[in-house]
């Protein structure tokens, strides 16, 4: 166990639970935020809410390989520990729970997790990244089977994520409740990401495209069929270095797509682009009952 500054550095299960145990018998809440490193100021809101909700804070930093698809993908994933350990003793977290592929998947275990997730996981970035879910569904049920928090913290930003991982928690009826906070923005509007600081200077001018797309979807959606904003928003984002994988209007419960707004109170646009040799997702609520 490392104390640097107030943070609390934890690299092993054992430790942690120890730790996590001695804070429930002394009846303190416990928030987890899990992140795959590569801090910035989106993954800080999530921390802030959690400090704000709970007595201690727990933010976990684990590059799980089982949920890339590509193995240049793993490799390149930008790694940052100092930096990251950094921003988290600023933002006030109480631990860092930074373990190794050993400690989170021992040899000889299996942490494959069985549960019906009703088709979420099939579409957008299940079609595109196959086995990227069952990777994020086993490794966010061994987090919180190792940290068993009150409040799990996750970010709008990965809308199918926290969708289905909502699925897991009421399937296997985990005693989490889970918290969607809001997508955080640089100024100009795109969405923060670990991936931005890979996009060349010329790219990452032009990568607010993505979201001056949402915003003319969300204002045209009066007058025009889901069908037809989908492939207006394509159009535009068909600009030179960027390659739309997908741009989808769904609906925000069963993430099918939508082919009318009559009767659906809960839309949500959802696109993948490809910047130069960066994917960057995206997501906007059009219309919410909530
Ligand atoms: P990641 O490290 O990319 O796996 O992200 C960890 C958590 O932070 C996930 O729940 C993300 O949805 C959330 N997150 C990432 N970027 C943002 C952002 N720009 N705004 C809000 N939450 C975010």
């Amino acid at each position: 166990m490392a104390k640097t500054n107030n943070i609390l550095v934890v690299e092993t299960v054992s430790e942690l639970q120890a730790i996590i145990k001695k804070y429930k018998k002394e009846k303190k809440s416990i928030g987890f935020t899990p992140t795959l490193g590569a801090l910035h100021e989106g993954h800080a809101t999530l921390i802030r809410r959690s400090i704000k909700e709970n007595d201690i804070s727990v933010c976990s930093i684990f590059v799980n390989p089982t949920q890339f698809n590509e193995s240049s993908d793993l490799k390149k994933y930008p790694r940052t520990f100092e930096a990251d350990k950094k921003l988290l003793t600023k933002t006030g977290c109480d631990i860092l729970f930074f373990p190794s592929n050993k400690e989170v998947y021992p040899k000889g275990s299996n942490y494959k997790i069985k549960v019906n997730l009703e088709g979420l996981d099939k579409r957008m970035e299940g079609a595109f990244r196959p086995g990227h879910f069952e990777g994020v569904v086993q490794v966010v049920h061994r987090l919180l089977e190792i940290v068993l928090p009150h409040k799990l913290y996750m970010g709008q930003k990965d809308f199918q994520q926290f969708t289905i991982i909502q699925k897991m928690i009421d399937k296997l009826k985990i005693k989490t409740d889970l918290v969607v906070c809001p997508i955080k923005r640089e100024e100009d509007g795109l969405a923060m990401s670990s991936r931005n600081r890979r996009l060349p200077k010329s790219i990452r001018k032009k990568a607010t495209i993505l979201y001056k797309t949402l915003i003319s979807i969300k204002n045209k959606l009066a007058t025009e069929s889901p069908e037809d904003l989908c492939q207006f928003a394509l159009h535009k984002l068909n600009i030179e270095d960027f390659r739309p994988e997908y741009f989808i209007i769904i609906d925000g419960n069963t993430l099918k797509p939508i082919k009318s707004f009559k009767g659906v109170d809960y839309v949500v646009a959802c696109t993948a682009v490809w910047a130069g040799e960066v994917r960057l997702i995206d997501n906007m609520v059009l219309k919410s009952k909530k």
